[in-house]
């Protein structure tokens, strides 16, 4: 495993740069979230150990269970799966970002714990562009609302929108699904709300349609089959 881990992120990286540049944009403008779900602890080291600085879980047991094992290591912990809110105070410890928060509800518990530790924490509002249902996330028309219920809050920072892109053959409609999440990002920016006018970023785009994701403006992709592998689970 020595090695591979290291020479798969530098071939990531590559492939990002290359689609900022076919896109007319600055590599430097994407950056990349790895994640590690699945990954036995000592593979997920060697990536942070290779360069990896952000990484992601999209469940709560496993970052619970496997996230002291990374403290000695400089990086960034994002949380980004469903996220029921009994499990918010178990989880905010251990991440800097939520980038999965797709109902108020959830938005304002985070909120409370981030106060009652005394930080103020980042989170992206996420939307389900697809409209699938096996996918979580507010739909479009909610997305409005949902970022206003965030921006009113003084222990969160809304950093953006989130999404998964759409499960489909056609590149045409996984690249309707990125620019569906560019359009309302922008409506966001635009809607003058206390807590929005800075939520610029779009966290999207994954192993297979990193390329669609940066040419529609992805500012974060989050990868992890094109790093670590096929996962087994
Ligand atoms: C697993 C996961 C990814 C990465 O998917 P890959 O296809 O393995 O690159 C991205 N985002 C979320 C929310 C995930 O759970």
């Amino acid at each position: 495993m020595t090695g591979d881990v290291r020479a798969r992120l530098a071939r990531i990286t590559a492939r990002i740069a290359a689609a900022a540049e076919a896109a007319g944009r600055d590599p430097g403008a994407v950056s990349l979230l790895l994640a590690v779900k699945t990954q036995p602890v000592g593979v997920v080291r060697e990536a942070v150990e290779a360069g990896a600085t952000v990484l992601g879980h999209n469940r709560a047991q496993e970052l619970l269970r496997t996230a002291p094992q990374l403290a000695d290591l400089p990086h960034e912990m994002h949380f980004i799966g469903h996220l029921q809110s009994n499990k918010v105070n178990q989880v905010l410890p251990w991440v800097s970002c939520v980038q999965s928060v797709d109902r108020a509800a959830l938005a304002t518990r985070l909120d409370n714990a981030a106060g009652r530790e005394g930080r103020v924490v980042d989170v992206f509002a996420q939307v389900n562009t697809s409209g699938e249902s096996t996918k979580f996330g507010v739909p479009p028309q909610e997305t409005l609302p949902l970022t206003f219920a965030i921006g009113a809050l003084p222990n969160l920072r809304l950093r953006g929108l989130m999404t998964i892109g759409a499960s489909s053959p056609d590149p045409a409609v996984v690249r309707a699904s990125f620019a569906h999440l560019a359009d309302l990002r922008d409506a966001v920016a635009a809607s003058g709300a206390p807590g929005t006018a800075e939520a610029r970023e779009l966290s999207m785009g994954m192993s297979g349609d990193l390329e669609l994701a940066v040419a529609a403006g992805s500012t974060m992709v989050r990868v992890g089959t094109a790093v670590f592998g096929p996962r087994e689970a």
